[in-house]
């Protein structure tokens, strides 16, 4: 198992990922389209069970933000808690390359998929109300979701730097749809509802639930869920059981969490964004097999933006080749 051959060490997650790339050679990766049923879909991000990881002690990594707050003690992540994409090797890496591979503000490590993370054209294509309306093309996409204010539309706007993008997604009769927006021409950002809004009558969040499940899992060109919660405020029941639904279900997810910016911690209920991000991970853990890749974002600094990219595109070009 690659992660007990490692050392112990300590590492420094400040580090930014190394800039070129974010610009690094095209990849004509349409040449290489192909759909992998759904269960395959499932499980090519999948990768040694908890048990072989048992015997590695904890190593702790200071993770930060952008705070500027010097007072504040780094958050720890161990060793074991990274996500390692397939087909990465990380028992070669001194620390120092380790954590230059590591993105920002995350527990991920980035691969030799990393590149063209660029969003260069961005367009409304369709909304529906059904997976089976949903674009045919076969281009791999990736599905926002979050609680209704979590700042999903904010954060699809800072993706694709369009202010207004999502608001097409907030017309009258388009927040109960699956919203494709077609990026480069060769993949798609999907904005679904918003779920637990206080005033939706009960009846209708029901149906919310049944529609995007029956996306998730008949979506076959789905190639991760990015679960939004926000890190300003402490765990929300709703979002753990979202959370809970998609491991257990075996949906592919990232989480990220929004609003990492708001550091006024009376107002948050006395918890730094990291405070809340750890202990969302703790109470989450034990419904996955391993760590599901997280990041920290806010649309109002932009932090986060060029690390997601970074991640959609190495989780896009692994997809497509296989
Ligand atoms: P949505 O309902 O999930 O689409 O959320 P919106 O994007 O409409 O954002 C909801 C509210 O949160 C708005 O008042 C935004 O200005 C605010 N917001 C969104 N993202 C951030 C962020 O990263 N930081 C801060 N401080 N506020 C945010």
């Amino acid at each position: 198992m690659i992660l007990s051959q490692l050392p112990r060490f300590h590492l420094s997650i400040f580090t930014k990922p190394p800039s070129s790339s974010l610009s690094s050679p095209h990849f004509n990766f349409l040449n290489h389209r192909s759909n992998p049923p759904v269960s395959l879909a499932r499980t090519i991000f999948s990768f040694a069970p908890k048990s072989n990881l048992a015997t590695v002690e904890p190593i702790p990594l200071p993770v930060v933000s952008d705070s500027s707050d010097m007072d504040e003690a780094p958050v720890e992540i161990s060793l074991d808690k990274l996500f390692i994409p397939p087909e990465t090797d990380i028992s070669g890496d001194d620390p120092s390359s380790l954590t230059a591979r590591i993105l920002k503000g995350s527990n991920i490590v980035l691969s030799r998929y990393a590149r063209d993370a660029q969003v260069a054209q961005a367009d409304y294509v369709k909304s529906s109300v059904r997976t089976e309306d949903c674009p045919a093309d076969g281009l791999p996409e990736f599905a926002l979701v979050g609680r209704s204010n979590v700042g999903k539309s904010s954060l699809l706007n800072s993706l694709v730097r369009r202010k207004r993008l999502a608001l097409t997604s907030k017309k009258p009769g388009k927040t109960q749809c699956i919203n494709h927006f077609r990026i480069n021409d060769n993949w798609y950002l999907v904005d679904l509802p918003g779920y637990g809004y206080a005033s939706a009558p009960h009846e209708l969040k029901q149906d919310w639930n049944t529609f995007t499940k029956d996306y998730f899992l008949n979506r076959s060109t789905l190639v991760s869920v990015f679960l939004l919660v926000d890190a300003s405020i402490p765990p929300k029941q709703i979002d753990l059981d979202y959370a809970s639904w998609l491991g257990q279900n075996q949906v592919p997810m990232t989480m990220v969490f929004t609003k990492c910016d708001k550091r006024k911690k009376k107002k948050n209920g006395g918890k730094r964004p990291e405070e809340n991000i750890k202990e969302f991970q703790d109470l989450i853990q034990g419904f996955f097999e391993t760590t599901p890749p997280w990041i920290m974002t806010s649309s109002v600094t932009n932090q986060g933006r060029d690390e997601i990219l970074l991640h959609m595109a190495q989780l896009r070009n692994y997809w497509l080749k296989h």
